[in-house]
Formats: structure tokens, C-alpha cells, sequence
């Protein structure tokens, strides 16, 4: 069986499906098996809520104060389980807890899903991988329509409700396009972090 929990530097991270609405070109999924210490995080049958909140009862997050929702596959496909994980690991562990997403969250699950994200999730890290949308087609690859207007519609929306949200791309990007990504984020109000591609 997949490792549920991992780590990998200096964070300790819940991988809660393999389910994605996208395929990226980049995704290190197609790369390799595991990450950190997980020696394949890909899962036979994916875990059922009652196994991710018994991996985090039984883990010991001694000198972690954080637990980050990011695995093989979208966490927001799964939001029953990421909520009622994220509620343990806060209420029960007592660490922070961040979502690393693609964003597409809300089309998934077909309605405004951050008033409730918003009520156990500290940090939003949402992949911009592209200033629009022809670019994130072709790099994302998305199961959605209109994807790149809905993701910024989602990180716009968490901004509005939590504290800590960003935005990631990576530094391979052609220079104009980190440009436009950076005009994006001063429109918005919402923080780019410009990743080192490893
Ligand atoms: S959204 Fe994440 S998990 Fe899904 S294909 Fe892209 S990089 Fe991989």
C-alpha cells in the first residue's frame, strides 16, 4: 500500500488520492514513484477517510507544526476526506495545515467550495503554472472547461477568506511569461512564489 503520510525536507505531507481533473506535461507523477521518504505514493485502492484520519492519529509529528495536503493526485477531488483529515490533524495534532492545489477545486465539486476550506486550512498554495489560457491548456492539460478563469476565480476567492495564498510557477518559464504572471499577481493582491525548477 502507498505511504498515506510522507516526508519530504522538512514538512510532513498527506497524500489522500491519486484522483486529478489534470495532466500535466510536468507532473512528476509520470517521473517517478515516491518523493522523500514515500517509496511509491501511488496508491492500489485509494484510502478511505477512516484510513487517512487513522494515519494521522498514529503518526508522530514531533518537530513538524505543519501538515501539507499534497500527493500524487488533487486533494480538493477528495474533499469530504481532506476536510475530516484536516480537522484531526488541527484539532487533535494541533499543527498547521496548508492545501497545496491546482485550483479547479470549485468546478470539481460543483459549488463554491472555500467558505469551507476556510474553516480548517491556514495556507493556500494554488499552481499558476501559466499567465493564461492558452498557456494552461497546453501545460495543464485540464478534464475542465475554462479552466485557467476558474482557477483564478478560486485563488481569488481564497484570498478573500484565508490568510496565507499564493500562487507557485516554476523558474523555466519564458521571461514574458513570468512577467504577465507577476502583473497577474499585482491585479489580484495575491503573492507569487517563483519556484526553482528540480
Ligand atoms: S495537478 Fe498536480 S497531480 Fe495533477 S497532473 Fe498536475 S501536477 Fe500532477
Amino acid at each position: 500500500m502507498a505511504d498515506i503520510l510522507y516526508t519530504y525536507k522538512t514538512s510532513v505531507y498527506a497524500n489522500i488520492t491519486n484522483k486529478c481533473n489534470c495532466r500535466c506535461t510536468f507532473c512528476i507523477r509520470f517521473l517517478k514513484d515516491g518523493i522523500g521518504d514515500a517509496d511509491t505514493l501511488w496508491h492500489q485502492v485509494n484510502p478511505t477517510k477512516e484510513e487517512v484520519i487513522e494515519a494521522i492519529r498514529n503518526y508522530d509529528f514531533t518537530g513538524f507544526d505543519e501538515l501539507v495536503f499534497c500527493g500524487y493526485g488533487e486533494p480538493t477531488c477528495e474533499l469530504d476526506i481532506l476536510l475530516a483529515a484536516a480537522k484531526v490533524a488541527k484539532e487533535e495534532k494541533h499543527l498547521k495545515i496548508r492545501l497545496n492545489t491546482n485550483g479547479l477545486g470549485n468546478e470539481e465539486n460543483g459549488r463554491n467550495i472555500v467558505p469551507e476550506l476556510a474553516d480548517m486550512i491556514d495556507s493556500v498554495s494554488i499552481s499558476l503554472n501559466a499567465p493564461g489560457s492558452e498557456e494552461y491548456e497546453k501545460v495543464t492539460r485540464p478534464q475542465v472547461p475554462d479552466a485557467f478563469n476558474k482557477m483564478v476565480d478560486f485563488a481569488v476567492e481564497c484570498k478573500k477568506r484565508i490568510k496565507n495564498v499564493k500562487w507557485s510557477i516554476v523558474d523555466v518559464l519564458p521571461e514574458d511569461e513570468i512577467t504577465r504572471c507577476k502583473e497577474l499577481s499585482s491585479k489580484t493582491g495575491i503573492d507569487l512564489r517563483i519556484r526553482h525548477y528540480t
